[in-house]
């Protein structure tokens, strides 16, 4: 099944970043061809919202904007948090926007520790919470403290956690506190079998498929050649590891995905 009766999604791409955007008409063209319709741009600083705003101007494009916690050092940039909130406020209120994202904890980020991490984190939850928008989370060597900050929202939080590659019982803690989870490239990769087991495991309701493109590969297939197309090996590896069809992981995780993202079935 290829093309045409499909309408997957990639939750996640930088489509912003090169090679994709040297060339994002040949990009959605290759993609809608594999059935991939559609696109959600989470930008990572503030230097790039406007240019994922402007990509969000086409149909199959939407935006989510956020301060990932690798630049998290940017705020203040000669300002205060409260300030970067309100610039958050209003470019989520500009119209385009079905996330804040992406934002997160990581602890090999090197001039930026979690202690400079989690006010910003803290801060575009709180926003998001108040906007009733998804968050798009980045979790890098800091589950816990994502887990308790996630938690302070008392179930009130929905949103991802992007690029998973952990076990099950990780992920269903995530899930316990009103995420999803987002699959990529890894389990395209038979000996990443931690991962393999979270496919197998969670429950479908819960699960999202993402390329992060032009950041992460597929088996076989290298980061920097990594396009939103793949998101149909995706759903295949996926059928695979769960002995589904591919039509039903491909129906339900763009349901998953419309749902959580509030976009048209
Ligand atoms: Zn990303």
């Amino acid at each position: 099944m290829e093309g045409n009766s499909l309408n997957l999604i990639d939750t996640h791409c930088h489509l912003n970043m090169p090679p994709l955007s040297n060339d994002t008409e040949g990009v959605l063209a290759r993609a809608a061809a594999r059935g991939v319709t559609r696109v959600i741009v989470p930008a990572y600083d503030e230097a790039a919202w406007p240019e994922v705003e402007a990509l969000a101007g086409r149909p199959e494009v939407f935006s989510a904007f956020g301060l990932h916690p690798w630049v998290a050092h940017e705020v203040p940039p000669g300002g205060s948090l409260a300030d970067f909130e309100k610039r958050l406020a209003t470019q989520l209120n500009a119209g385009s926007a079905v996330a804040v994202g992406e934002i997160g904890l990581d602890t090999k980020v090197e001039d930026c520790g979690l202690t400079e991490q989690l006010p910003v984190l803290e801060t575009q939850l709180a926003l998001a919470a108040d906007l009733d928008l998804p968050v798009i989370l980045h979790c890098r060597g800091a589950f816990e403290e994502l887990l308790t900050a996630v938690n302070k929202h008392g179930g009130q939080l929905r949103g991802v956690l992007h690029a998973y590659s952990r076990g099950p019982e990780l992920a269903e803690r995530f899930i316990a506190a009103g995420l999803h989870v987002a699959f990529g490239g890894a389990v395209t990769r038979d000996r990443a079998k931690r991962v393999r087991n979270a496919a197998a495991r969670l429950p479908l309701d819960k699960i999202v498929l993402e390329t992060d493109a032009p950041s992460i590969g597929l088996d076989g297939v290298l980061p920097v050649d990594t396009e939103p197309g793949h998101v149909h090996d995706l759903a295949q590896a996926v059928a695979d590891i769960r002995d589904e069809s591919f039509e039903t992981i491909a129906e339900v995780t763009t349901a998953n995905a419309c749902r959580l993202f509030n976009l048209t079935t």
